[in-house]
């Protein structure tokens, strides 16, 4: 039976992380190092210290590795009061890409490899890179890689172009998707590998614009030239990475639902202040019929957004894997949160699109959103292969 109780002790830490994010991390909002790049590194630190002190840092972590550990119930909660700034997950170092870099690696990487590349991320002295996508290449369809890491027997060279790369400059833990070609040393397929950000053969051409704000130092153009990595960079198993991409994709989808779930919520807050207060043709404009209307699609939303987002949690505290759930609720969490945004950028008339409240800058993050861990079609369309291989009525 779903039982969707809060434990006091989780109720304890969403009220203790939201006071957080209200009292300390929302006055950064208009820090001049939040850039078109995102927040700087240099910000990133100040905000990570102030959770250290607080005793917040990487909360979801395993226990094993210095954190609290908890559920994907548990996390749902949380991630959702951190949300409440964008600048919260980024605080607390529970945002994207280190967030879903951290679960991954906790799963797949050897001893060796999580002291020199995962307690560090964990402990918010160096964050992490995921390279998957190509200009060329991977996308929609990773198994369109292009970047090739050919093995002599001793170690593994790779070549190949990259870009959307959250987070490229000033990392320093990669996780690398290239194809081993077939050799006749060992086995070859879609591999990833694990090095430090400081090797000659990474080239990060440049820094994007692009219309989001919310990720350390933006998205990078990156170039791998002749990168040399020992067999000792192999991440897990050659020719797995599909499946330890989709291993971190499922909760990790589900992470960026209930961050944005905390930022859609602060959106309507905003706007349902702006509704109470704001008058026009003789009367608050929430008394508007056309505005308590989007106000209430708003409230409706975000319920059901939250319902959608715990139930896929609670089928992967159940064991499950949770891969058509969690395509499901990302396609359809990413898109109602969108129209929520974009309902509060209505309510609030011309500033909606200023920079005088946050809700401008939650909507074009919001927007990003329906790309990235899989835009909106490519999940219907294995959604509607899974229900045609199956047939309907099934649940
Ligand atoms: C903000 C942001 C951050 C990102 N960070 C990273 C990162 O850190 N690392 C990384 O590797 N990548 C990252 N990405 C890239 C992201 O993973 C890709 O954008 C995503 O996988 C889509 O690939 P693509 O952009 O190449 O789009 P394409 O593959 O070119 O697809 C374009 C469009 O085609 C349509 N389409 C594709 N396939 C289908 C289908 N089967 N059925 C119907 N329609 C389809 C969709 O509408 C899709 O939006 C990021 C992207 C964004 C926006």
């Amino acid at each position: 039976m779903i039982d969707f109780s809060i434990p006091s002790d989780v109720a304890a830490l969403r009220d203790e992380i939201r006071a957080f994010v209200v009292e300390e991390i929302v006055p950064y909002e208009t820090d001049p190092r939040l850039t078109q790049h995102g927040p700087t590194d240099d910000l990133r630190a100040e905000l990570v210290e102030r959770a250290r002190k607080r005793g917040l840092l990487t909360f979801q972590a395993p226990r094993r590795l210095g954190g609290r550990e908890p559920s994907h119930v548990e996390q749902a909660v949380l991630y959702e009061a951190a949300g409440w700034s964008t600048l919260g997950p980024v605080a607390l170092n529970c945002a994207a890409p280190d967030e879903g870099n951290m679960y991954l690696l906790a799963k797949i990487a050897d001893e060796e490899q999580t002291a020199a590349y995962l307690q560090p991320v964990i402990d918010g002295w160096q964050r992490s890179v995921f390279a998957m996508t190509e200009p060329d290449g991977a996308g929609s369809d990773p198994a369109q890689l292009s970047t090739t890491a050919e093995f002599d027997g001793d170690g593994y060279t790779i070549n190949g172009r990259k870009w959307l790369i959250t987070g490229a400059t000033g990392a320093k833990t990669w996780i690398i998707m290239a194809d081993v070609p077939p050799n006749p040393h060992g086995p070859h397929g879609p591999t990833l590998f694990l090095c430090g950000g400081d090797e000659t053969g990474i080239v990060i051409e440049r820094v994007m614009s692009t219309m989001d704000r919310n990720y350390v130092e933006g998205h990078g153009v990156v170039r791998f030239e002749g990168l040399r990595l020992p067999k000792s960079a192999l991440l897990g198993e050659v020719g797995n990475a599909l499946r330890y991409a989709q291993m971190r994709l499922a909760p990790a989808r589900l992470t960026h639902c209930m961050r944005w779930l905390g930022a859609a919520e602060r959106a309507q807050a905003i706007a349902v202040e702006h509704a109470r207060t704001r008058t026009a043709f003789g009367k608050p404009i929430g008394e508007h019929q056309g505005v308590s209307f989007m106000l209430a699609d708003n409230e409706i939303a975000l319920q059901q957004c939250r319902l959608a987002i715990w139930w896929a949690c609670w089928r992967l505290d159940q064991g499950e894997k949770g891969r058509h759930e969690s395509s499901m609720v990302k396609a359809a969490v990413s898109e109602e949160l969108f129209r929520v945004a974009d309902r509060c950028v209505q309510v609030l008339g011309g500033i909606g699109i200023s920079d005088e409240t946050p809700v401008a800058m939650i909507f074009r993050d919001i927007r990003a959103f329906r790309l990235y861990d899989g835009p909106t079609e490519v999940h219907k369309h294995a959604i509607a292969r899974q229900v045609l291989r199956r047939g309907g009525g099934h649940r």
